[in-house]
């Protein structure tokens, strides 16, 4: 299959969040205006998206719950998981890891780095925090594919050249840092002020 577009994937993603809390015993089946209206998208474009994926439902019973999630599992994830790391274990990295290593997901945040000897060495939020002149041979050893940055956006920059050199395959951007990666390499920033911004002009226009 060829790659699909990225709001696709955002969307795929956030379909099987809502599928896995049905619960089995309730519905087996479900129509695309279901899933559109409470995720707030036209029913048109989930049928779009879950034909890009190979899926039709039947026109009398809509799709077959357990089979959507199957399907979109074996789209998203990887065989065996993904192992994650993330740089800078502050306010922000470690809610992340709280939040993420929580969650019964085929990624794991399984390294942490930091730059405090306060820090490092240390087990924080069920995680080990190494030092970020270790990230090239742990994330060897510990088989890392994606790597979170949560450094101080002055930090991003190299931390992010660190990340590609020691061969992540996708890094998430948490910083203000507008980063350049090469193509070999994934890369999504989360900027939360735009996002904030954005409510704010369409919250002031209401
Ligand atoms: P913080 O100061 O609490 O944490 C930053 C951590 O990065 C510290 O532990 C620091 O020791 C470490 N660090 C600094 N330089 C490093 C380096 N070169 N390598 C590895 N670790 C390094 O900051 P925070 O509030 O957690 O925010 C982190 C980043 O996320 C910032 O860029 C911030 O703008 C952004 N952000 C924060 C929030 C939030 O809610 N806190 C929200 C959105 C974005």
């Amino acid at each position: 299959m060829s790659l699909l577009p990225e709001k696709t994937v955002e969307r795929l993603s956030q379909y099987r969040r809502t599928l896995l809390k049905i619960p089995a015993q309730e519905k087996l089946y479900i129509y695309s205006h279901e899933i559109a209206a409470i995720l707030h998208f036209t029913p048109v474009q989930v049928r779009r998206d879950l034909m890009l994926i190979g899926c039709t439902g039947s026109q009398r019973k809509g799709y077959d719950i357990a089979n959507l999630i199957k399907l979109i599992g074996e789209i998203i994830d990887s065989k065996n998981g993904q192992n994650v790391a993330l740089i800078g274990v502050g306010n922000l990295g470690r809610a992340i890891m709280r939040y993420l290593n929580k969650k019964n997901s085929n990624l794991r945040i399984v390294a942490a780095f930091d730059i405090n000897p306060d820090k490092v060495n240390r087990e924080l939020a069920g995680v080990n925090c190494h030092h970020i002149d270790d990230l090239l041979e742990i994330l060897k050893r510990e088989k890392i594919t994606i790597g979170v940055i949560c450094v101080p956006a002055d930090q991003a920059l190299p931390v992010a050249d660190s990340l590609v050199k020691s061969g992540v395959k996708g890094i998430l951007n948490f910083t203000t840092a507008t980063l350049n990666v090469s193509d070999e390499v994934f890369l999504e920033e989360y900027d939360m002020i735009t996002s904030l911004e954005k409510v704010a002009y369409f919250s002031k226009k209401r």
